[in-house]
């Protein structure tokens, strides 16, 4: 795991180079709505280090995950959700085109499952 890559586009966002519509930040992470929302509300939640997917995650990273998790249970507390989806891809065959982790929360649609 590295601090900060200076080449991603999610590290240049937690930094503040790329503005972002943020929900919620703490020590450890980032929620902010994604730019081209696939429903009508699309939330990402990223760790301030840089992480490159999931797939990169370790025994260590316990408490980051739950930090994780507990942003985007907070937001969609706030936002009186109660049907959501949370999904990460790993790789590109998966669909991942931000190779900085991030987890999706989206909702306000009817979800079809399996995803395409
Ligand atoms: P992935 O395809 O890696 O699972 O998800 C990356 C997500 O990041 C996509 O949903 C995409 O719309 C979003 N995204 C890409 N660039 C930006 C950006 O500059 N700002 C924000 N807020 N979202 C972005
Ligand atoms: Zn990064």
């Amino acid at each position: 795991m590295t601090e900060r890559d200076p080449n991603c586009l999610f590290c240049r966002i937690v930094v503040g180079e790329i503005p972002s519509d943020r929900l919620l930040e703490d020590d450890r992470v980032v929620v902010f709505r994604d730019v081209n929302p696939q429903a009508p509300t699309h939330i990402l939640a990223i760790p301030r280090v840089h992480v490159p997917s999931a797939a990169e995650l370790t025994d260590e990273d316990g408490d980051l995950i739950a930090a994780l998790f507990g942003a985007l249970r907070a937001v969609a507390e706030d936002a009186g959700l109660h049907d959501y989806r949370i999904v990460t891809n790993v790789g590109a065959g998966a669909g991942q085109s931000v190779f900085h982790l991030h987890f999706h929360l989206l909702a306000g649609r009817r979800l079809t499952w399996p995803p395409g």
